[in-house]
């Protein structure tokens, strides 16, 4: 996407260290059942493309959430740091990892038809069903 820049962050404890470099600036809230299980309420993510580099890698834990898709987390601190499409290495960072919000922009949610109804966000935003994502990315929506 646009305005693309190098960002640093980190986990909680400080044992990963994360660097982006080509982080966008835009915002999205996953309501997903997968996303809330994880983390306990919506995903806050940053899509930040591939080329995204750690420090303290050996720290990583990396949960197989579904069979396109994995979930990392610093197995010291639990903090969440990234979830990653292994078809084209695409990363969708917590947007709370980075050490500063400048410039983001919340402007989507997605996989709304799953938010519970105890909340919602106040932003105007694009939201999207999961049925509308999967149709936008790819031509084998059987998996949820
Ligand atoms: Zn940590
Ligand atoms: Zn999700």
């Amino acid at each position: 996407m646009s305005n693309a820049s190098v960002v640093k962050g980190s986990c909680l404890c400080g044992a990963v260290n994360v660097e982006a470099k080509n982080m966008s600036n835009h915002v999205g809230a996953c309501h997903c059942n997968m996303c809330r299980k994880w983390g306990g309420g919506a995903f806050l993510a940053v899509e930040c493309g591939s080329d995204v580099s750690f420090e303290g890698e050996e720290n990583i834990g990396v949960y197989e959430s579904s069979e396109w898709a994995e979930r990392g987390f610093c197995q010291r601190c639990g903090s969440h740091l990234f979830y990653k499409l292994k078809q084209n290495n695409q990363y969708f960072m917590p947007a709370g990892l980075f050490d500063s919000s400048e410039g983001l922009v919340f402007d989507h949610q997605v996989f709304i038809d799953e938010k519970p109804e105890y909340y919602s966000f106040a932003n105007e935003t694009k939201n999207m069903t999961g049925a509308e994502l999967f149709a936008q990315f790819a031509p084998t929506p059987e998996n949820t």
